[in-house]
């Protein structure tokens, strides 16, 4: 691999796909979206998603021939990320909470046998961690990142290095349950943190309530970003589900201090376009919540990266693996 070649990178969203063009030192060269439309299912979906490749690469000034590659390879490697379970090792999905009907889709192979190039697959959240570590210009070797989108998860950086662990997920910091006795996940066990802090959790509780009480949400199809301007306005059951919303992060980002000591915590993702209306509730609680050294030494910020976080996560994976491989 010479230096000088980019990486493609794909991110699965439960919501949007995402592709772009990344250099060595995490310039976004492309980047291109499209809906996920998860209802027509995985064959559709993954067209789509390589179509999108083609055009980010072809927007880079990279267009990529079908195989076999006539002119020499024009990327490094391809890197992707996808909400897990998955097998990073085959790039074999494993039938995700937030992908209905991605039972053992080889999206590895799919991927590499369309462009005729090295494939990398990873959980979306561990490749974001490991993007925000890389090139988020924070300068720190301990860090988590928490992605508060469709979904809930995360992946943490410990002393410079991508945590994986024995079945190479790097955790399910979307089901640490925060109540034992709380809301069914979509998991099956009771009270994750994905229960309460997913864009999907803040719309559906918030429609729940507001069917029960008096709320400007009363009638609407709800999204999280209107859980968001309802509480600002003043609303107070969109208030209510987003305070408890920020309570839930807040304990869980504790957690996640008292178990890794970071230096940062970054949060990332959709729902994080409210800004200071998350963060500082959070913030607050959460550094309020952790014992005292570790709170100390630690930050909670937002990501700098906005919608391009995946793409950069699933680069990101993309230089790692093929270095190591
Ligand atoms: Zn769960």
């Amino acid at each position: 691999m010479t230096s000088q070649q980019p990486v493609l990178a794909l991110d699965v969203g439960g919501t949007k796909l995402a592709a772009g063009v990344v250099t060595r030192d995490g310039t976004v060269q492309s980047f291109c979206r499209t809906e996920t439309a998860v209802a027509e299912g995985p064959a559709a979906v993954v067209k789509r998603l390589l179509d999108l490749g083609e055009q980010a690469a072809a927007e880079a000034g990279l267009p990529l021939d079908r195989p076999p590659v006539s002119n020499g390879r024009p990327f490094a490697a391809i890197g992707v990320g996808c909400g897990g379970p998955l097998d990073p090792e085959t790039g074999i999905i494993l039938g995700p909470p937030g992908l209905p009907g991605w039972d053992s889709v080889p999206l590895g192979q799919l991927v590499a046998e369309r462009f005729g190039l090295p494939t990398y697959v990873e959980n979306d959240a561990t490749a974001a961690a490991l993007g925000e570590y890389r090139w988020g210009g924070w300068d720190v070797q301990n860090l988590v990142y928490l992605t508060v989108s469709t979904g809930f998860g995360g992946g943490i950086v410990a002393d410079g290095k991508l945590f994986r662990g024995a079945a190479r997920q790097g955790g399910e910091l979307g089901h640490v349950v925060i109540d034992w006795q709380g809301r069914r996940c979509g998991c099956g066990a009771r009270g994750c943190a994905e229960a309460y802090v997913s864009g999907t959790s803040i719309a559906r509780r918030a429609t729940e309530a507001a069917a029960a009480a008096d709320s400007t949400l009363s009638g609407l199809v709800v999204t999280a970003k209107d859980v968001a301007d309802h509480a600002r306005a003043g609303d107070p059951v969109a208030r209510a589900v987003w305070d408890e919303t920020t309570a839930m992060l807040g304990r869980m980002v504790a957690v996640l201090i008292n178990v890794s000591e970071p230096d940062l915590v970054v949060l990332g993702g959709g729902v994080t376009r409210s800004g200071a209306q998350l963060l500082e509730p959070v913030r607050e609680a959460a550094l309020r919540q952790a014992m005292p050294p570790a709170a100390r030494a630690c930050d909670v910020v937002l990501s700098r990266h906005g919608d391009a976080v995946g793409v950069l996560g699933a680069a990101a994976i993309a230089y790692e693996r093929r270095e190591e491989s």
